[in-house]
């Protein structure tokens, strides 16, 4: 077994075991966030015919050029077309149409003038004190989307605007990757329910419910499971029982304590364990192994350490499952100035937590949450980003660039002063 690798290491062991899932049809809304899994052609031109940008006046330009402030050119208004009509009238020489934004360009006609550009007091005709260039405010057949091409490639993580051009292309269905199903099962003789004062030493469970909760934000369908105690037979029944989820977290039992036997129901039920250990602050208990096809996670049990363990582990794994393209797994970094001092780093790589906020002069600064355990939980809470200190890093002073990740969906705060 291999032990206290770093975090890339670790990640492609777990990566490597993660395999994609089958793909479902889905209504084009239930598709929000998931990934398309063939391309999508449109069935016809966007738009499908020429029309008007604008509320305003089809004419033909030629009919314009002599427009001056000082000598307007008139045409007379011939028909009107609301959109979702088509006028019958063939535009002639000194002719115009009232048109409205969206409806088709009546034929003979090849620009559009808006409304607040003309003279109109007239309801017969109209005055023009400005020439028209031809095709002024119309838009193009086929401009947006042509007939045939590809609007959603497969691989698009499909968001709200995909949504709009999955209706404008008429596919009320699509084909996606499946939501990875994950088991969360917490261990630890001391854990209580939410709906339990804690007595004797106990606490309330908070790690089976942040888990589940960033196994949807993940866009994952998280399998709450009963707690379970501290007993090696125990842990090794309720792991069987729930070895159906695409994935299976385990939170607690992977360190060193007398009661602690993740570990060893993971390697007994895999036959190995591919690692323990990775060289994170928080986070370093961490096992892994695989039981007949599905990966096992055995996340430490402090609630900063599976939230920092399942951001860097996890959400990567669930993303590969749910066909998303391998560019988007790993966390999003971008550097930031450290807005305090920050002590030197043993040998493992800190995750910091942090508030990234954006400064009045437009660059990025990263504060620390405060005290930095990995039981506390509040300092999660509070930040948006991790600030990544790597291993073995002297002091950084004040103003130093620094890494940091972004808590998915979460952007920078702007600044305050
Ligand atoms: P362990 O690795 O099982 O020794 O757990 C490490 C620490 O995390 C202990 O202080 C536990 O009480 C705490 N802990 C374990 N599981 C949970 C949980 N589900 N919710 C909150 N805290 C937990
Ligand atoms: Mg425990």
């Amino acid at each position: 077994m291999k032990q206290n690798l770093t975090v890339e290491e670790a990640r492609q062991i777990m990566l490597a075991a993660a395999r994609p899932l089958p793909v479902e049809r889905v209504d084009l809304l239930s598709a929000l966030g998931r990934v398309c899994a063939a391309d999508i052609a449109a069935d016809m031109d966007i738009p499908p015919l020429d029309n008007s940008a604008m509320d305003g006046y089809a004419l033909q330009a030629a009919d314009t050029v002599a427009a001056a402030a000082d000598g307007p050119v008139r045409l007379r208004v011939v028909d009107e077309v609301p959109a979702g009509a088509r006028s019958e009238h063939v535009l002639a020489a000194g002719e115009t149409v009232r048109i409205m934004t969206g409806a088709p360009i009546p034929d003979g006609a090849d620009a559009v003038v808006r409304r607040e550009w003309v003279d109109e007091r007239d309801p017969r005709e109209i005055a023009l004190r400005k020439p028209v260039p031809p095709g002024s405010e119309i838009r193009r057949t086929g401009e947006d989307v042509r007939r045939g091409a590809v609007v959603v490639p497969a691989g698009t993580i499909i968001n709200p605007a995909t949504v709009g051009m999955l209706a404008s292309v008429g596919r009320p269905f699509v084909t996606v990757a499946a939501r990875p199903r994950i088991a969360v099962l917490a261990t630890g003789d001391e854990l209580v329910d939410f709906g339990e004062v804690p007595e004797n030493g106990c606490i309330r469970n908070s790690n089976s419910y942040s888990l589940a909760a960033l196994v949807y934000d993940a866009g994952g369908i998280p399998l709450l499971c009963p707690r379970v105690g501290d007993r090696a037979a125990d842990v090794r029944a309720a792991l069987e029982r729930v070895l159906g989820a695409d994935i299976v977290m385990t939170s607690g039992g992977v360190s060193y304590g007398d009661y602690d036997f993740v570990r060893e129901v993971i390697r007994e039920l895999a036959g190995e364990l591919l690692f323990w250990k990775v060289a994170t602050k928080p986070g370093r208990p961490l096992a892994f192994g695989v039981i007949g096809g599905t990966p096992v996670v055995g996340l430490p049990g402090n609630p900063v350490s599976v939230m920092v363990s399942f951001e860097q582990f996890v959400r990567p794994m669930l993303r590969k499952m749910a066909g998303m393209p391998a560019e988007t797994w790993l966390p999003v970094r971008c550097r930031a100035l450290a807005g305090e001092d920050l002590p030197a780093n043993g040998n493992r790589r800190h995750y910091v937590r942090g508030v990234v906020r954006v400064r009045e002069d437009g660059r990025l600064e990263a504060v620390a949450t405060g005290v930095q355990g990995s039981g506390i939980l509040s300092s999660m809470a509070a930040g948006n980003c991790f600030i990544v200190v790597p291993a073995d890093s002297p002091p950084i002073d004040r103003g130093t660039p620094v890494t940091v990740e972004f808590f998915p969906g979460r952007t920078p705060e702007p600044f305050y002063c």
